[in-house]
């Protein structure tokens, strides 16, 4: 028995395959600096957990609404509209196992094979693999480094078609950390208005940004009607293995992702909703003190990085990835990623993770203690030091 063509054009994603081979290094006895993984290295904040518990207590262990719980759903409803400043109720709401379920189901719900996606690229890498997994045709839209790897906006006019079906935009990003301006998403939003397209909003890191909040293309006139708004837990509340996010969609679309929910998943767990609900209305002092870190942190690795020989890395606005150019290294991105992983203990992904326009950056996740921030910065320059740059790479 084989599997199935489709199988084929499934992707991955790089940083879980990074981190197997370098647990592997572990167990043989080497101490590696881990910033290949993109999840916060916080505690879940203690009244979330204790809503968790108690919820397991009462008794929230049986299925639910495939939707998502009334409550959770018109908490989500109101911090949308709120954070967003448009209006949207528990209808247009549905509760999911992560975030990543908003960005297969609305797909699936939306796409036929030949229809064309525009992504951003670099990008997170599960964008290409469901389009591709669809038979709809990827078009990857460029990142510009000089403009803070903002949107290249000509190359997006020029890539639409009469068979573009959806639009994907990921603000903050991963990988590069960069947040879309409001003049950059008001001239995206004139682009598309007239068009008979869907826009995919990842807002994953909406809450993790260091300067004005990020703007969302839902808050645009006439764009909610148009936009699916990815959100959800794991990285606002440190909750990446509790598995659970939203998305926010017209109410024809969150029915139709509340069908796929039926046919697979059959509801998010109880007692994390019960979690979840905890997390959007207590108290917010442990997001912000995240935030806090990961500002401290960002300032010291970033300014660290630039000081490293063929390193240059933009100030990141949000998440908490740095993605430095590393071209006048003269290694080719998948070259220096291995080396330093074998040769200096330090785990990143290559920048090629996300996409080919990631040659020539390297993507660290600074979800990690300063020190090892620091002691990583210092293995990378010991290993800049002395390493020879292989004569094909440098060309
Ligand atoms: N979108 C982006 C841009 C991400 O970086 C991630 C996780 O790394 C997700 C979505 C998925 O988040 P979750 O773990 O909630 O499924």
């Amino acid at each position: 028995m084989k599997l199935a063509e489709r199988m084929s054009r499934l992707g991955t994603e790089t940083a879980f395959d990074v981190l197997v081979r370098a647990r592997a290094l572990e167990a043989r006895g080497r101490k590696i600096i881990h910033l290949e993984i993109g999840e916060p290295d916080f505690a879940t904040p203690s009244h979330i957990v204790e809503a968790a518990k108690r919820a397991l207590d009462e008794g929230w262990t049986h299925y639910g609404p495939s939707q998502g719980y009334p409550d959770l759903r018109e908490a989500v409803a109101e911090h949308v509209s709120r954070t967003r400043n448009i209006c949207v109720g528990p209808e247009n709401v549905t509760i999911v196992p992560g975030g990543k379920p908003i960005i297969f189901f609305p797909m699936l719900a939306l796409l036929e094979p030949g229809d064309e996606v525009l992504y951003p690229n670099p990008g997170f890498p599960i964008y290409e693999s469901m389009i591709r997994f669809l038979g709809a045709v990827p078009v990857p839209i460029r990142l510009v480094e000089e403009r803070g790897f903002a949107l290249d906006l000509d190359q997006l006019r020029d890539s639409l078609s009469d068979r573009t079906r959806l639009l994907i935009l990921n603000s903050p990003h991963n990988p590069t950390g960069s947040v879309l301006s409001r003049e950059d998403l008001e001239t995206v939003a004139e682009i598309v208005r007239d068009r008979d397209l869907m826009i995919l909003s990842d807002e994953i890191y909406s809450q993790i940004c260091y300067d004005a909040a990020p703007f969302s293309i839902a808050s645009l006139p006439g764009m909610p009607e148009k936009t699916i708004i990815l959100d959800g837990f794991s990285k606002t509340y440190a909750m990446t293995g509790w598995r659970i996010g939203y998305g926010v969609m017209p109410a024809w679309l969150a029915a139709a992702v509340t069908r796929l929910m039926v046919n697979s998943n059959s509801c998010t767990a109880s007692f994390t909703q019960r979690a979840a609900l905890a997390a959007l209305m207590g108290p917010q002092d442990d997001v912000h003190r995240m935030v806090a870190e990961f500002r401290r942190r960002r300032d010291a690795f970033c300014d660290g990085l630039n000081s490293l020989p063929g390193f240059r890395c933009a100030r990141p606005q949000g998440a908490f990835y740095a993605f430095p150019n590393v071209k006048a290294t003269g290694f080719n991105s998948d070259e220096l990623a291995e080396r330093l992983l074998n040769e200096a203990g330090v785990a990143c992904l290559s920048g090629t993770a996300f996409g080919a326009c990631g040659e020539g950056y390297l993507r660290f996740s600074y979800a990690n203690t300063y020190q090892n921030l620091m002691q990583a910065l210092e293995r990378i320059g010991a290993f800049l030091a002395k390493a020879r740059v292989p004569a094909a790479a440098s060309g």
